[in-house]
């Protein structure tokens, strides 16, 4: 199909390419636009999510969770290793494998619904009209009825610390690292740092995470957050609060870090610098300096609840505007977007958006924090159950963590549920559900859970709002 097309889509990240396909599925005549090329310099679909973020990162977090299990904890459960070893190169081989498997399905994708993908680079014009200009630098323009911009965000870099190939890096750089560095150094104790910073500690790095804010983790749960950092601590983890990087230097392959702490002015020493400072949107691009789309201060193109932007026929979603920069998030509104273009009036709800950090345990949430609810002067009530006392989690030993469950004092309807534990990405879901047909903590402690399973921890955690869980003795009682 050619143009007038009634959908050019602008990145082919989780939330275009969804954008994309939910277009094409509704009868529309649909050009996906993508700039991605691969290790091999081909065109690749799926944007940061599936070549360099979401899920190499998993797969590394899975293979080194594997090999740290065998090495520290197999022999607890009656299982004698001998002669264990890594192969990174493997490893990071395998997480290609993955991704190629995963980012070629999106292209059975495309051909399968009718997208026409075009491999370049796409910019706004003005509504209706898209220039794109392929990998040879041939500029032609496109006509479309609808744009979708969907150009995702990139790696914030700060001055102190310019990325330095396999000594300093950025999360792309972190997953292509060939061999476990002795002594690795992590900016940013935020999601990446810590999902980096975990798999080449398992793989027997020596990591220093380094964070700016005097809190661990703010946006979560602050019990939950307490008793993740001791856990990470446990696990070699060494994060210093409360310190700002200033600078660096690199000689000899290494990398010196100054920073500041409360004591004064410290260095220090490593093999290899992460820097996971945060991800700033990614619009340049996208946008002719003329076009006439609003951004904000921070970059972010300006949308209202649906995603519309100020000008008629263009929409804005993913990481390019406000709200966590997640990819089911995105994913989400581009399936919104795609269907009001085609008549329909979805709605995403926002206030119901899972959140994960793939550590080891798990930290997953939706909803609200205890310290949000406090601040906004909400009144409520708390249950919780930790997997030391689930038969499931002692039985896999794998018991750490807790579900917490916050619910309104009045009504018992759940506020947010926090969960800190072994596959609290998938548990979280049961949350999200419940939240969405507005179930109180009653309706989870009704419902049947079956047994052994992780998830009765959230049907207790449920029962101990109201003071009566079953495998807990309880503080408040009926
Ligand atoms: P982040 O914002 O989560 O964390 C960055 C941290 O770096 C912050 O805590 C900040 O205080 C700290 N920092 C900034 N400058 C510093 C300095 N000079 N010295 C010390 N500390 C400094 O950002 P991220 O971890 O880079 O992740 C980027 C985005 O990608 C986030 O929005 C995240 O939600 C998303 N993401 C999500 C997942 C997931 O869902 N599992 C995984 C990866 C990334």
């Amino acid at each position: 199909m050619s143009e007038p097309y009634d959908v050019i889509v602008i990145g082919a990240g989780p939330a275009g390419y969804a954008a994309a396909i939910r277009a094409a599925q509704l009868g529309l005549n649909v050009a996906c636009i993508d700039s991605s090329l691969g290790k091999d310099g081909e065109p690749v679909l799926g944007g940061t999510c599936l070549n360099w973020g979401c899920i190499p990162s998993k797969a590394l977090l899975d293979a080194s969770h594997k090999y740290a299990d065998a090495r520290d904890h197999f022999a607890d459960v009656g299982i004698k290793t001998s002669g264990l070893e890594m192969d990174v190169p493997k490893m990071i081989a395998r997480k290609d494998e993955v991704v190629a498997k995963l980012t070629s399905g999106i292209q059975s994708l495309f051909s399968g619904n009718g997208v026409t993908p075009l491999s370049g680079t796409g910019q706004l014009l003005k509504p209706g009209l898209v220039s794109f200009t392929d990998h040879q630098g041939q500029v032609s323009e496109l006509k479309a009825k609808h744009v979708i911009l969907a150009p995702g965000s990139v790696a914030v870099e700060i001055p102190p610390t310019p990325l330095v190939e396999n000594v300093v890096v950025d999360a792309t750089g972190a997953l292509n690292l060939q061999a476990a560095p002795e002594r690795l150094a992590v900016i940013g104790a935020g999601v990446i740092g810590l999902e980096l910073g975990s798999v080449w500690a398992r793989l027997g790095s020596q990591v220093v995470v380094l964070e700016a804010l005097k809190d661990f983790l703010p946006m979560v749960d602050q019990r939950i957050a307490r008793d993740a950092q001791r856990l990470l601590k446990s696990q070699g983890l060494d994060i210093r609060l409360g310190t700002l990087v200033t600078g660096s230097s690199v000689g000899n392959g290494k990398v010196s870090i100054a920073y500041q702490d409360a004591d004064g002015d410290q260095t220090l020493d490593a093999d290899v610098l992460i820097v996971a400072v945060g991800r700033r949107p990614n619009t340049a691009a996208a946008l002719a300096a003329d076009c006439g789309i609003a951004v904000d201060d921070r970059g972010f193109i300006e949308v209202d609840d649906h995603c519309q932007t100020g000008s008629a026929g263009v929409y804005a979603i993913g990481d390019a505007v406000r709200g966590p920069m997640l990819a089911h998030k995105g994913t989400e509104e581009g399936v919104m977007v795609a269907e009001r273009i085609a008549g329909f009036k979805p709605e995403v709800n926002y206030a119901c958006i899972p959140n994960v950090i793939y550590t080891h345990p798990e930290i997953a949430w939706v909803g609200q924090t205890e310290q949000e609810l406090k601040a906004a002067s909400i009144e409520y009530k708390t249950g919780s159950f930790p997997f030391a006392a689930s038969g499931r989690a002692l039985a896999a030993n794998d018991s750490d963590g807790m579900v917490k469950i916050l619910a309104d004092a009045e009504t018992d309807r759940i506020l947010g549920v926090h969960v800190l534990g072994p596959q609290a990405s998938e548990l979280v879901a049961q949350a999200v559900i419940a939240m969405e047909f507005g179930a109180s903590a009653e309706d989870l402690g009704l419902t049947m859970f079956a047994h052994p399973t992780l998830s009765e921890a959230m049907h207790e955690a449920a029962l101990s709002v109201a003071g009566h869980a079953i495998h807990m003795v309880n503080k408040k009682q009926r």
